[in-house]
Parts: structure tokens; C-alpha cells; sequence
């Protein structure tokens, strides 16, 4: 039998020996007496079961991950699959000469997603891509890639090439963002107005100049899910490549239509089909089905990559071309794709698309029977259900949000991004867990909250306002709704415009 001498920490009383701590009851035992550690590393060890304990206990505090109404990000696998991942948890994915076949399984999901995107790979050639953590990392190299051929054109001509930019629309996602700042290209956005949500084409093609490495197009907005007209921006844009004489290309932000629309809208030309598509990223852990942690980024050719962003390595064994941002990552994400691959086939992803739409049908016509909301989403796109209040002066989307949170609902409320600004919305993304008797259940609940909300004196003049008060330090109490109300958007678009939105 283990003995130990106790000293000190833990709550614990000291000098005594409590050999018992390791054989008795967990939840007995004085490390669940005392305050747990928290910012500095305990001196003392304490038993396996009891560390586990105190972490899944503290953990319970977290939202439930399926009720997670927020995210685009797959919740759910099956059992086989889990078990998969966990037989592969410690294989380090970097590690290609040790781990041929892993290697060969990211090879085989990246000619399955080019060929998907209809890239225009031969019987006897392989698809240029690689998997990433996420669209993020993807987008980062596609970016790179893009930069760097610019570079190399414009050294070549002579000219300046110190001030790179990117046409997106003010509806990117924050990943765009990031690429702008960490390697420092300028994103010029096309503003969005009331009622129109994604980037206009002509709007785009028009600022498009002779330091624009690329236009950004995204399949699939993260704010209501619409496809943007990449079929448009195409043809605008080869035209201007004709007059002007510039080589201006197009990537593809499909990291949630990019298993969407090759299922649900197979004639949707938004792909390799298109000549100026010149990579799409696409985020494996959305409707490629798999945890969070895999994503992909796919060239339309070997030319579209430069050499000098592909690194050789050789300490591990072989050569072995790297050209991610990480080095050591995980290997069970690319495994688990593999597995949804064949597990479900073209036939299996199109039929969980459809009950997905299906379901954002159930929950959209829920919505729209309150008479208290208009749609903002579109029935083409990526199954997402957003929706604005048709009159806020009693209550607001943000309060609306507060109230699912009583039924165990996570859903998020955000404004719009420039020119859209005064306009908020919530969002309720449709996952393939999400079922369809969850749907019904969420239209019920809702209706719930609005009688609630309706019933009770204005929400505007509570919460909201003391959320005001506690921001900007200031004495509400004679203000007028209207006054109150204005506040409240200008905290909003001041949240907005320091920290993007809070959704993925
Ligand atoms: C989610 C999302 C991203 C970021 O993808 P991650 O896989 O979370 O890194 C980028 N663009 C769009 C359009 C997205 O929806």
C-alpha cells in the first residue's frame, strides 16, 4: 500500500498520513476539499483519479457542444470513428517517413477533394494541396502563394512590389484579417449594404488594381451563409485581365460551402471549373464532418505554387516536402476525414446535406410563423437560419440571445459588418446532429421567449441599458428609449470593430 505524508496545500490538515486518499472514495479525499490550482503549478502531486475529477467536474460548466447553435464545427462522429482517433492521438503527423501510410491517407483526401472541386488533375497525376488545422492555416498559405507569385511577376517587369493587396467583400470571415496583418497585404473590402450581405462583384472587379495579388471569394458567408457570385467575378474579371493586361486570379473561401455545394448544387459553377479559381481552402471540421483541427487547401496546379513556400526536410528519414505553418501536429483529424470519406461516399454526405437543409426549412418557417422576424438567410447556400427582429424598440437580438441561454440554446447575435451596421442578427446553424425534432423543439422555445419578452416592460430599458452604463460609465436614467437605443448601437458597432464577430 502507497503511504504518503500530506503536508501543506490542498485544504488538507497537515502532518497526519493519509494512505487512504489513493484506495477511498475520490470525492472523500481531501483534494477535493480545498481550492483547486489555478495560475501557478502545484507543488505537490496529487492521484490520477482526483486530477480527473476536478477537471471533467469544472468542465461541466461549459456549454453543451450539439446545443452549440454558433458553430459550423462538427460535434458529432460516430463510434467507430472516435475510436480511430483515439488509436491515432499520439502519432505525431510530421513524422511522414515513420508514418507512411497516415501521409498516404492526407494524399488520398486531397486528390478526393481536387477532383471534388472538379481540378483539372489527369488519370496519371496527383492534386497540389495539403491539410491544415483549419481554413485559417489554409487560407494563410493559398495567400502566401498568391503573394509570393505576384512578387516574382512584378520583379520580372520591373515594377514596385512592396504593396500587395486583396479584394474581399467586409464580410470575410477574421481569418482574411489576420493573413492581411501577420503578412502584410492590404484587404480592400467591398462594402455591404442593407439587404445585399455578400461582396458585390462588379463592386470588387472594379477595385481590383495592378497590386491586387487575388480576389477573395467566399462560398458560403459565415454571417448568412450565401454563396457569393464567383461565376461573376470570373467573367468581370477576365475581362479586365484582357484590357488591362494584368493576371489577376481568384481563391475560393469555401470553408463551409465547400462540402455543401458539390452535393446539393452540383451545377453551380464555383470551382476549377471557373479559369481564374486558382485554390480553394475548405474546412474539414464543417460539412467535411470531422472535430475541429482539420482543414484543406487545394491548387488548381503545381504552377500555382511557388517552390520557395515548399520547405525539404530530412532529419526524420527521407526527404519530405513540408509547406505547412506548424510542424508537429495531430494525425487523427486527417485519419477521421478519410474515414467520413468512405464511410459515406458522394451518396452519404449529399443525403446528411439534404436533411440539413431540411431542417433549416423546419426551423425558418418556425421563425418566419412568429411574425416577429425577417429572414436574412438565403434558401441556397450553407444550412444556416439568420434572422433579424422586425421592430427592436422593446427588445433586442442580443436580448434574445441571453433568453436561449435559459434553455441550454447557444445561439449567437451579431451586427453586420460595414455599411450593414445597424442591422443585427441571430443565427442558428444547422449541423447534421441537429435533427430535425431539435428544430421543433428550438421553434418552441422561441416562441416561449418572445411571449416572455413581450410580456414584460421593454428589455431596453434593463439589461441593455446597464450593459450601456457599465461600458461607457454613464447615468442612463433620464435618457429616452430612442437615446438608449442609440447607445446601444454605438457600443455594438464599437464591439464590432474591435473584435469582429464572435462567430465561426
Ligand atoms: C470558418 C470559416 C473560416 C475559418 O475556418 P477555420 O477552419 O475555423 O480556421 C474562414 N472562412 C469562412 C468563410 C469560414 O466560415
Amino acid at each position: 500500500m502507497v503511504v504518503t505524508r500530506a503536508s501543506g496545500g490542498g485544504g488538507g490538515d497537515g502532518d497526519e498520513y493519509r494512505s487512504s486518499d489513493y484506495v477511498h472514495s475520490t470525492f472523500g479525499s481531501r483534494y477535493m476539499q480545498g481550492p483547486i490550482p489555478k495560475w501557478r503549478m502545484p507543488v505537490q502531486t496529487i492521484p490520477k483519479e482526483a486530477a480527473y475529477q476536478i477537471i471533467n467536474d469544472e468542465l461541466m460548466l461549459d456549454g453543451t457542444p450539439r446545443l452549440n447553435l454558433a458553430s459550423f464545427v462538427t460535434t458529432w462522429m460516430e463510434p467507430e470513428c472516435d475510436k480511430l482517433i483515439m488509436a491515432s492521438i499520439n502519432k505525431n503527423y510530421v513524422d511522414m517517413d515513420e508514418y507512411p501510410v497516415t501521409t498516404e491517407i492526407q494524399n488520398r483526401c486531397v486528390n478526393m477533394i481536387a477532383h471534388l472541386f472538379n481540378a483539372p488533375v489527369g488519370d496519371d497525376e496527383v492534386a497540389v494541396g495539403v491539410g491544415t488545422v483549419g481554413s485559417s492555416e489554409a487560407i494563410m498559405l493559398a495567400g502566401l502563394a498568391f503573394k509570393r507569385k505576384w512578387q516574382q511577376k512584378r520583379k520580372a517587369d520591373g515594377k514596385p512590389f512592396d504593396k500587395p493587396n486583396i479584394v474581399t467583400g467586409a464580410n470575410v470571415q477574421v481569418c482574411w484579417e489576420k493573413f492581411a496583418r501577420y503578412f502584410e497585404v492590404e484587404l480592400k473590402e467591398v462594402k455591404l449594404k442593407e439587404g445585399y450581405y455578400v461582396m458585390d462583384p462588379e463592386k470588387a472587379v472594379e477595385m481590383v488594381d495592378e497590386n491586387t495579388i487575388c480576389v477573395a471569394a467566399i462560398l458560403g458567408s459565415t454571417l448568412t451563409g450565401e454563396f457569393e457570385d464567383v461565376k461573376k467575378v470570373n467573367e468581370l474579371l477576365t475581362k479586365k485581365n484582357k484590357e488591362t493586361g494584368w493576371d489577376t486570379p481568384i481563391h475560393v473561401d469555401a470553408a463551409s460551402g465547400g462540402f455543401i455545394a458539390p452535393f446539393l448544387y452540383p451545377d453551380l459553377e464555383w470551382d476549377f471549373r471557373l479559369p481564374l479559381v486558382k485554390s480553394i481552402n475548405v474546412s474539414g471540421h464543417k460539412y467535411g464532418l470531422v472535430y475541429a483541427g482539420v482543414g484543406w487547401v487545394v491548387w488548381r496546379s503545381k504552377d500555382d505554387l511557388p517552390d520557395e513556400l515548399i520547405f525539404h526536410i530530412n532529419y526524420l528519414g527521407s526527404d519530405q516536402p513540408t509547406f505547412t505553418l506548424n510542424f508537429s501536429k495531430g494525425s487523427s483529424q486527417i485519419i477521421a476525414q478519410y474515414y467520413q470519406f468512405i464511410r459515406l461516399g458522394f451518396e452519404g454526405y449529399k443525403s446528411i446535406m439534404i436533411n440539413c437543409m431540411e431542417n433549416a426549412k423546419v426551423l425558418k418557417e418556425g421563425i418566419k410563423k412568429t411574425g416577429h422576424f425577417d429572414i436574412v438567410s438565403k434558401d441556397i447556400g450553407v444550412p444556416l437560419v439568420a434572422f433579424s427582429l422586425k421592430d427592436s424598440s422593446r427588445y433586442t437580438v442580443f436580448n434574445i440571445a441571453d433568453s436561449f441561454r435559459r434553455f441550454g440554446w447557444i445561439v449567437p447575435a451579431y451586427t453586420m459588418p460595414a455599411d450593414a451596421q445597424h442591422i443585427a442578427v441571430l443565427r442558428v446553424v444547422i449541423r447534421e446532429d441537429f435533427s430535425c425534432s431539435l428544430a421543433e423543439r428550438l421553434v418552441s422555445d422561441i416562441d416561449k421567449v418572445l411571449k416572455e419578452m413581450d410580456s414584460l416592460p421593454s428589455h431596453i430599458m434593463s439589461s441593455e441599458r446597464a450593459h450601456v452604463a457599465l461600458i461607457e460609465n454613464d447615468d442612463h436614467v433620464n435618457k429616452t428609449v430612442k437615446q438608449i437605443q442609440d447607445d446601444v448601437t454605438r457600443h455594438w458597432k464599437r464591439f464590432v470593430k474591435e473584435s469582429k464577430t464572435g462567430v465561426c
